[in-house]
């Protein structure tokens, strides 16, 4: 059981929790600094601060985290300390979630398509005023009987080349990468072990500003762990880590805090915060 664990998300997203919710869950669990990071939406940190404010010792860094496009691979890029009130930021984040809007509706006609209908009303009310995700489509399905968990939804439909997946329009990894930074964030890449080619694209992404890899991640063995560590290093990288728990409640799901997070990683990326300011 770590202290730390900078890869969290609530129901402003696709997590489950509330903002409240997740900050007492991670209290109880001894943590000490979370990062909240949902995707396309920064909505979910200024209440996990306030509640975070009343129990005393826990840190809780504002983050975000976008998709950009990457052919053939699912490439997630994480903000640490985005400025929150950026206006051109928040319109940027915005169009993303319009995006996922659109996105789902068109995922609901394939699944209509492939005989299993469900209500655009109830993935909303799922989504609440959250930033909508496959997860919430994958738990309409369940309720409707046509797969067992959220797992089996991905597995069998709404994953990357399975039936029902569809794309959306995202930011080049570049692209992701400079938002980040002209916020006055650190660009950190998500759960890189799946993205195949990583070794060749790193490159251009540190080129671009990339600060960080995640290299402590939920399932990581030691070899890919030291794999991620031995690209931190040589490029330079902050190796974060984190959970990236989403309080599905699926019983293979990591919990806060279960991913071993050094503590001096946030040191380090607190460094790399005031060196890029300055
Ligand atoms: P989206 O934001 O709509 O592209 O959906 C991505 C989210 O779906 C991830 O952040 C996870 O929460 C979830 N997800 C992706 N792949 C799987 C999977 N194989 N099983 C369960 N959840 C998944
Ligand atoms: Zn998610
Ligand atoms: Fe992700
Ligand atoms: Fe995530």
């Amino acid at each position: 059981m770590g202290e730390v664990d900078l890869h969290l998300h609530t129901n402003a997203s696709d997590g489950r929790l509330t903002p409240q919710e997740l900050v007492r869950l991670a209290v109880g669990r001894g943590l000490k600094v979370i990062a909240i990071t949902d995707h396309d939406t920064t909505d979910g940190v200024r209440p996990a601060q306030a509640a975070a404010a009343k129990s005393a010792d826990l840190r809780v860094i504002p983050g975000v985290e976008l998709s950009v496009d990457i052919a053939e691979a699912e490439v997630h890029l994480l903000g640490y300390w985005v400025d929150l009130e950026n206006r051109e930021f928040q319109r940027l984040l915005a169009w993303s979630r319009d995006g996922r809007v659109n996105r789902a509706r068109q995922i609901l006609d394939r699944l209509a398509e492939l005989g299993m209908p469900v209500d655009w009303e109830r993935v909303r009310e799922l989504a609440g005023d959250g930033a909508i995700g496959r997860p919430h489509i994958a738990q309409a399905m369940v309720e409707k009987g046509y797969v067992a968990d959220i797992r089996q939804a991905f597995e069998l439909y709404l994953g990357r080349g399975r039936p029902a997946y569809v794309e959306r329009e995202r930011l080049s990894p570049e692209q992701g990468i400079r938002s980040v930074l002209a916020v006055g964030g650190l660009p950190v890449l998500a759960h890189p072990a799946e993205i195949a080619g990583l070794e060749e694209l790193l490159p251009g992404w540190v080129a671009a500003g990339l600060a960080g890899i995640e290299v402590y991640y939920a399932g990581y063995t030691p070899d890919v762990v030291a794999r991620l560590l031995g690209l931190a290093d040589r490029y330079g990288l902050v190796p974060t880590g984190g959970s990236d728990y989403h309080g599905f409640g699926t019983p293979d799901e990591a919990l806060p805090g279960t991913v071993d997070v050094p503590r001096e990683v946030v040191d380090r990326l607190v460094k790399r915060r005031f060196r890029l300011a300055s």
